[in-house]
């Protein structure tokens, strides 16, 4: 039986302007390359859940405009079930305004558009899913109404870092962080007993259960060409291992060669690799 994961959360469209200098309030920069990418963590999540194998119902809210069938378009070509996507007719698609410059020092403003408005009345009555993934680019009572909808086993990555609703938290069976947001919530997870996966970046990952270290992963090495995305991609991936009933220690394997791999390719999406090579990276190490 395949894995089911169910992804509950953003999708954004990002534009991308490439200049040789990034413009000073005020003014004007031009002779930029101009480009648009899928994004929102929840797009990217469950994009790479759906590479690496799992079927992938993806919940998620747009606006009834162009940029909606672009920002789903990777999801759409790798086979994920997006029939419970809310086109709304009032708000836009969430987007992000991307300036890069030579340097690769960025500037981004974000317009969050419908995936702030996404409501609980707006999904599902029931959710049948191994797993629930989510992150924290929707409102949390909706993730709360989500989590009140499944039997699933509940993953959330609580990125970016803001306060947690406590009720969000007692329905979440593993908390995903980057060592960053781990240090940022510090005392606010002292009453947290659940699962914990701690992602180091290029150090790896490991996972704690009720206070104890379960399992640890050093990172795989790598020819790192972008790091966008590795976090969203080991969310995806750890979701299918444990959909999948591997053991701790294999699960976290898994997820930190998958993110490693998504480092190796320019993009947060573009870079997510498929099943294939992921269980190659696994097997050439061990
Ligand atoms: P985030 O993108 O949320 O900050 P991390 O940077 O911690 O997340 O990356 C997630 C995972 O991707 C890490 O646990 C690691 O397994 C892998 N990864 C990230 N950066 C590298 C790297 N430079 N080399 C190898 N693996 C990496």
């Amino acid at each position: 039986m395949t894995a089911k994961v169910a992804v509950v959360g953003s999708v954004n469209l990002d534009f991308i302007i490439e200049t040789e200098r990034l413009p000073a309030p005020g003014e004007t920069e031009i002779g930029g390359r101009f480009s648009t990418s899928p994004g929102g963590k929840g797009g990217n999540q469950a994009l790479s859940a759906r590479r690496l194998g799992a079927d992938v119902s993806f919940f998620a809210k747009t606006g009834q405009d162009a940029y909606a069938e672009i920002a789903l378009s990777n999801l759409k070509d790798d086979g994920a079930d997006l029939s419970q996507i809310v086109a709304s007719r009032e708000g836009s698609t969430g987007a992000a305004f991307i300036s890069v410059d030579q340097a690769g020092e960025n500037q981004i403003a974000v317009a969050s558009g419908t995936n702030l408005t996404f409501d609980a009345s707006e999904l599902p009555h029931r959710i049948e899913a191994d797993i629930l993934l989510a992150q924290l680019e929707v409102p949390q009572p909706l993730l709360i109404a989500a989590c009140d909808r499944t039997d699933a086993f509940v993953m959330l990555n609580s990125a970016p870092a803001l306060p947690l609703n406590p009720e969000l938290l007692k329905r979440v069976n593993l908390l995903i962080l980057n060592q960053h947001e781990f240090e940022d919530y510090g005392e606010a997870l002292a009453d947290y007993s659940g699962m914990m996966a701690v992602t180091l970046g290029g150090e790896g990952a490991y996972l704690v259960n009720r206070g104890q270290e379960i399992a640890r992963c050093s990172a795989f090495e790598v020819e790192v060409v972008d790091t966008t995305g590795a976090g969203d991609c080991f969310c995806g991936a750890l979701a299918v291992a444990l959909a999948e009933k591997m053991p701790p220690e294999q699960a976290l394997q898994f997820a930190c060669a998958a993110g490693a791999l998504a480092t190796t390719k320019l993009g947060a999406q573009s870079g997510l690799p498929y099943r294939d090579a992921v269980d190659a990276m696994v097997t050439a190490n061990t």
